[in-house]
């Protein structure tokens, strides 16, 4: 029997609409791109939101329309959000740093209709403008001066577009099914593939994100987040900062550690939200020049594996470091790993242990783990497969994709190879295609990372397999020295081994200048891989 309810649909339009109601008054600061600071009021980026609705439709964009975004973490990319969102069209949050041919690849793929820009990114546009076939007008975002010639296209000035519109909107109702965003997958394996977020997946995401025991945000806290809009929605952030009328900090395009630290300060932040590289790069900035964080309390830390060195580079200057998993096929998050009440009586080194892992399952989240052939694995703690999830805001296929994106059975297989642990926390060991199998023996190239890093010369560090005459494969460890470290490679060997069982040791090391970052700040293994091909083992 079907109950008797009310099927009104989840609209991003609501999570505005209750904004603006429920507290008018709270702040979005955004860096600007072209300099200073601007801030203004929930109910005022409601009403700017309403302008650029009507300027969109304006512009031609109508239901369905795909409405591409190259920018940084602003209040206007939190407005293209929003009113693409409300008139039923598709906001698709461009990676600038896929690079110019996956750039225009994505581009061209989605069929953008207009494509939105942050001056910094105008080199960038130009040279793709005459291979994008279905854009008709661009607008720039950040512009000051004269406006730029982008091809023979219209190039509009985004705040003369938008301020001659009314500033409310009768927002339409409808399917809650009707797709909102549009995010590519950073490619690293292949051509990025669309995700094409909806509304529902999006507001049940957001609804989630904004548990206690899952993002754990308190409305009384300033959030910043440093993922970028472009990546993930900013793992939905400015959604759910929204929906609890939390004050929204946006860095604009100063993510490095001095404009993090000069921005948590003056805007008083309190949870701050990014990859690890963009941490590592803050702590050194605050050790090196003996600051202290007057507000942070939280991190959260998320998109590749989170390190020891995170955890306790943050404690000794009181801020606590939480952790979330997720993926742009699914939202993003997955689980979250968020302090509980017994942790304040574990040891340290037990309680770290524990912050390590990826988390447990947000709600609605399924997961189970399986093998090779596909027989699945219980939640021991030991157990190691793919992880497989299911979940209202997992994708049920990928944008225009003739390949299969789901198990025969209507799982997602992450390609992250994880164990479970009987209390719940999902921990990965590696993604499925950098695991280092060594005789019989799937090895973690996390945990020798995350042993490397511990080393206070160490910058970054990653771990590939090489070939290997008896074992198959063994790993290579690979160093990115810091600033002014003078140890000796032999001697970050030595300290890396002493904290794994003999069978991770890695059996050399490595120095390069720089360790290849992607497109999200993850390290670019495909890249080393190629540039140690003809590396042997000693
Ligand atoms: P892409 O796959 O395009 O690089 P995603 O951001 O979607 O971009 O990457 C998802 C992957 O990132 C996950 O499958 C996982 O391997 C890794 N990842 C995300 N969060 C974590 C985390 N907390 N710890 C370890 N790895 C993570």
């Amino acid at each position: 029997m079907h109950g008797l309810m009310m099927e009104t649909p989840l609209l991003v339009t609501e999570i505005l609409r209750h904004a603006v109601r429920s507290s008018p008054n709270q702040e979005v600061v955004t860096r600007l791109v072209e300099g200073g600071m601007h801030r203004y009021t929930f109910k005022e980026a409601g009403e700017r939101i309403a302008q650029l609705a009507h300027a969109l439709v304006a512009l031609g964009v109508g239901e369905g329309d795909r409405v591409g975004v190259m920018g940084w973490n602003t209040h206007r990319q939190l407005e293209l959000y929003y009113a693409t969102a409300g008139i039923g069209a598709v906001c698709h949050t461009i990676n600038p740093r896929l690079g110019p041919e996956n750039a225009g690849y994505v581009m061209n793929h989605a069929r953008d209709k207009v494509v939105f820009y942050d001056e910094t990114f105008l080199p960038l546009v130009k040279g793709l403008a005459p291979h994008l076939a279905t854009v008709e007008s661009y607008i720039a975002l950040s512009a000051t001066g004269a406006l730029p010639e982008i091809g023979d296209k219209p190039v509009h000035n985004y705040e003369s577009l938008i301020e001659k519109h009314p500033t409310t909107y009768d927002w339409p109702e409808f399917d809650e099914r009707t797709a909102c965003g549009l995010c590519y997958t950073s490619g690293t394996t292949g051509r990025p593939k669309g995700v094409l977020y909806t509304h529902r997946s999006t507001v049940l995401h957001a609804l989630v994100l904004a548990q206690p025991n899952v993002g754990a945000f308190d409305r009384g806290d300033a959030l910043l987040p440093v993922v970028p809009m472009f990546h993930v929605n900013a793992w939905g952030v400015p959604y759910a900062a929204l929906m609890m009328g939390v004050k929204l900090v946006m860095p604009g395009p100063g993510l490095d550690g001095e404009s993090l630290y000069e921005i948590f300060e003056s805007e008083q932040v309190a949870y701050a939200l990014g990859v690890p590289t963009v941490w590592l790069n803050l702590l050194n900035y605050v050790d090196q020049n003996n600051l202290s964080f007057s507000s942070l309390k939280h991190t959260m830390v998320g998109g590749a594996a989170l390190s020891e060195r995170i955890i306790k580079g943050f404690e000794r200057h009181g801020v606590r470091v939480r952790q979330g998993w997720g993926m742009t096929e699914m939202s993003p998050i997955g689980t979250t790993n968020v302090e509980e009440d017994d942790w304040s009586e574990l040891p340290e080194e037990e309680r770290v242990q524990i912050q390590l892992r990826q988390g447990k399952a947000v709600p609605f989240m399924q997961m189970r783990i399986v093998d090779d052939e596909g027989n699945c694995l219980p939640h021991d703690g030991e157990s190691d497969g793919h992880l497989q999830v299911k979940s209202p805001w997992v994708l049920s296929a990928y944008y225009e994709y003739d390949g299969q994106t789901l198990t025969d059975d209507g799982w997602f297989d992450t390609g992250d190879v994880v164990v479970i642990h009987p209390d719940g926390r999902m921990q990965i060991t590696d993604r499925a295609k950098d695991v280092i199998k060594s005789g019989g023996e799937w090895l973690s190239t996390i945990d020798i990372e995350n042993a490397a890093l511990s080393h206070p010369a160490v910058a970054n560090a990653a771990v590939i397999g090489m070939p290997h005459p008896k074992w198959q494969e063994r790993p290579l460890l690979i160093v990115e020295m810091a600033k002014g470290a003078n140890a000796e490679p032999a001697e970050i060997l030595e300290f890396t081994r002493q904290q794994l069982p003999k069978i991770s040791w890695p059996d050399d090391v490595q120095t390069v200048e720089t360790i290849p970052l992607g497109a999200t700040g993850k390290v670019l293994k495909t890249e080393l891989r190629k540039q140690f091909a003809d590396f042997t083992l000693p």
